[in-house]
């Protein structure tokens, strides 16, 4: 794995074991989103354990532990991401993106790189 301009690949780790298997292109990912809202984000979180993502609630088959999904925040609200990543999307910018969330009170989005049967690429959670 490779860093990038503004991401390490250390900051995809788990938080519990420092184990990582983040896959480069969530990290190539997030670079771009990151370029196109011009401020520093945050990784909430990158690959999860087993364990660890058992500890946090995480849903079993969890994008997470596939080193495949990134949770990230801003100083921007979490819809202004969301929106960011549909207009990158949308522009062809984003061939990597799977799946997107948006979970409005918590102000994140999660992002992964596995396309869903259904084609669909959005939700938003409250
Ligand atoms: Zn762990």
């Amino acid at each position: 794995m490779n860093d990038t301009k503004n991401f390490s690949v250390k900051e995809f780790a788990c938080h519990h074991c420092g184990q990582n298997k983040i896959d480069q292109r969530v990290i190539d990912l997030c670079q771009k989103i990151r370029d196109e809202l011009g401020v520093p984000v945050r990784v909430n979180s990158g690959y999860r354990c087993p364990a660890h993502n058992a500890r946090v609630g995480g849903v079993k088959g969890s994008r997470h532990v596939l080193g495949h999904a990134a949770d990230l925040s801003s100083s921007r609200s979490g819809m202004l991401m969301f929106e960011a990543v549909k207009r990158l999307q949308g522009e062809g910018r984003l061939p990597e993106l799977g799946y997107c969330i948006l979970y409005k009170t918590k102000n994140f989005i999660h992002v992964d790189i596995d396309k869903r049967p259904s084609g669909s690429m959005w939700e938003v959670r409250p």
